[in-house]
This record gives C-alpha cells, structure tokens and sequence, in this order.
C-alpha cells in the first residue's frame, strides 16, 4: 500500500460526537456528511456515526442515495432540497428529508403525487443571502405545508449562519433575532447551528444542531484558540514518509524553479507525498510538517508525488522516517494558513489516491 496514507481515527470521531453532545445536551444532533463527509468517506463516516446521532444531512439527492443504498437506514436530509421535481419522488422513496428553500420547490412539492408525505424543513434566509425564503413570508410557507399532502405535519424551521466563525458577534446575533422573529408563534423544531455556532452560539442550539467540519476534529475557528474546539480530536491525519535525505551547500536551490534556497548547509528530506496526494501546492515555504513527530520547514514547491522539507535543526533522518502532513499533532487548519485556505477545503478536496486507513483504537 501507498506510503501516502490518510488515517481515520473513529475513536476521535465518537470523541467529538461526544463533546458536541456535551455542549448541546438538549438538542438533537444531525450529522453532515456531505462531499464525503468533507473528503473522510462518507459511508464509513455515516456507518460509524449512526448509532450516536439523530439524523445526517448531504447536499443532493446523489449523496443521499449513495447512502441509503448501502444499508444506511438514519434519516438523511436533502440540504439544497431537491434540484427537480422528479428528486421528490426519489426523495420519499427512501425517506429522505427535503429543504424547501424557495417558491419554485414549494410550488414543486405542492403539485407532486407523492407515495408518502415527506419531513420537509422549510430554510429561512436571516443574513446569508444565498438561500432561503424571507423571514417575512415564514408563515405563509409554513402554512402552504402544513395544507400539503405532500408534507408531513409541521416542517423544521431553519437559517443558516454567514459568520458565526468571526470575531463579530454581532452579525450572527442579528441573524438569531431575525430567525427568532420569523418563527415566533409557529409551532415547530428550529435548526440553525453548523459546527461554529454549536460552539460559539448555545443560544442557538434549538431543537437541531447541524455540525460537519467539527465531528471531523477541526475548530471552525482555524488557528485561533478556543475553549471547546481545542478539545476536539483531528479523525484525519495525513501521513507519509521520507524516501530520501541530502546535504545540499549554501546557495544551491531546491525543487521546482528553484523556489527555496539555501542559506547555510541544509540537510533536505524528500517526502512521497504531493498535490497528487491532496497537499496543497500553494503551501509556502516554511509551512510545517512533522517529521519523527518534530516540525520542520517546508522548503521548495510542492510537486504532485513529492515534497521537500528542511531537517537541518532536527536529529538523524533516515528513509523510512514517519512524516505527518497534518492531523494529530499538526491541525489541517495551520497548514491551510499557510496555504492561503481553510482547513475545510484541504480535507473536501482530498484526492482518492491516498488510501483511507480506518483505525478504531483509542
Ligand atoms: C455544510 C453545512 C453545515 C455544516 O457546517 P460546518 O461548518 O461544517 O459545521 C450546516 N448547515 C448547512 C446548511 C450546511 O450547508
């Protein structure tokens, strides 16, 4: 097997379900998996999470499908809703929840023949502007369900957050009083906490909680420390290993055009692990990555199947040396910093190409 290998602790995942539970004790807890459980596997994800959450949410039918198809029997909900009319007939086929985010998928499940009524969850816009209904049409909507074969009696009510992972409170606070105002008097669940807002925002914990990123052990917040999220345990960790060490003189230049160059006798590790493999090729130098668990440099471009790193300031480095590239010991989040990303987007863009190794020890 590949050197390059993402390892996937489901001992830290059920860590992290735990600690959102901790800090959401009254709420119930679905579990987002979407874009494979944000690059993890989203079916070993969901096999895993089943027993410890409430329900579990994708973007699309597709996902959704994918799952129930191999056995997944949790309540998946649709969080764009359906694309098309005829995903409603899918959608109920295999119990799928359905956002209604617009007039246009409202007037679409009103006008189908459903074989069942579906659990639908009607998504209020308080500030995203991306999707959603006006908080002023809330009980028109809600009523318009209620009235629907199609609908199951009363829809979840729910908001998404634009900014609750910021140091200004202050907009997400406006977004709950909006949510608040919308709702008032209905008589149904509400929903708006993702991962920043189970963490930053109890007062919004509602009936659901929606974390993704958190359960896969990384803080919203990125680098910046914080109470709870510090607590959380990274699923993935990135590994690899060196294939070759060399003394390189001052002034010489490594790697592709000569990126980085030495400005002392350096000792470099070569690492088979490249963009290839999911690492971000717009890593600086500098970036760190452990080598026998201490941090180095990252010195020279990333290539597609290698990296180089600069071991000078470490201990004997042989071939064979474990490297981590993030995870335990080094947050996702740190190298995204240092790759002008998130973390999010390093894990949701992982190639298929480094096997996923489950590992279920504590
Ligand atoms: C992706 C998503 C979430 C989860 O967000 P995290 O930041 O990963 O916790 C929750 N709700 C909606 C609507 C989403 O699209």
């Amino acid at each position: 097997m590949r050197a390059t290998q993402a390892h996937i602790s489901l001992s830290a995942l059920r860590h992290n379900v735990e600690l959102v539970r901790q800090l959401a004790p009254a709420s119930r807890l679905m579990a987002v998996v979407k874009a494979d459980a944000y690059g993890h596997g989203a079916l070993t994800m969901a096999r895993a999470l089943e027993p410890h959450v409430d329900a579990l949410a994708v973007a699309c039918i597709e996902e959704a499908l994918e799952l129930y198809e191999s056995g997944i029997t949790t309540p998946i909900l649709l969080l764009q809703g359906v694309f098309e009319p005829q995903e409603l007939e899918l959608a109920a086929s295999i119990g799928a929840w359905v956002n209604i985010h617009s007039k246009t998928q409202l007037g679409w499940l009103e006008a189908a023949h459903l074989q069942c009524p579906l659990q639908c969850w009607l998504k209020i816009d308080t500030g995203m502007h991306r999707l959603g209904i006006a908080p002023a049409s809330t009980g028109d909507f809600y009523h318009r369900l209620e009235a629907s074969a199609n609908s199951q009696a009363s829809p979840v009510l729910s908001t998404h957050f634009a900014s609750a992972d910021g140091a200004d409170r202050d907009f997400t606070l406006a977004q709950i009083q909006q949510f608040e105002q919308a709702t008032v008097g209905l008589v149904a669940q509400r929903s708006a906490a993702n991962s920043a807002g189970t963490l930053a925002f109890p007062e919004a914990h509602y009936e659901w909680i929606r974390p993704g990123y958190m359960l896969w052990g990384n803080s919203p917040f990125g680098t910046a420390p914080h109470e709870h999220a510090d607590q959380l345990r990274p699923v993935m960790t990135l590994q690899s290993v060196v294939t070759a060490v060399r003394d390189v003189p001052a002034g010489e230049q490594v790697g592709y055009s000569g990126h980085w160059r030495a400005d002392r006798p350096s000792r470099i590790a070569t690492v088979t692990a490249g963009y290839g493999d999911g690492y971000p090729r717009t890593a600086r130098n500098g970036t760190p990555v452990l080598v026998n668990g201490q941090r180095c440099p990252l010195a020279g471009r990333v290539s597609m199947d290698m990296l180089t790193v600069d071991v000078t300031d470490i201990g004997p480095v042989v071939p064979g040396d474990p490297v981590t590239l993030w995870g335990e010991g080094l947050p996702a989040a740190e190298v995204a910093a240092c790759a002008d990303t998130i973390g999010y987007e390093l894990l949701t863009r992982m190639p298929a190409r480094p096997p996923r190794v489950i590992r279920d020890e504590d």
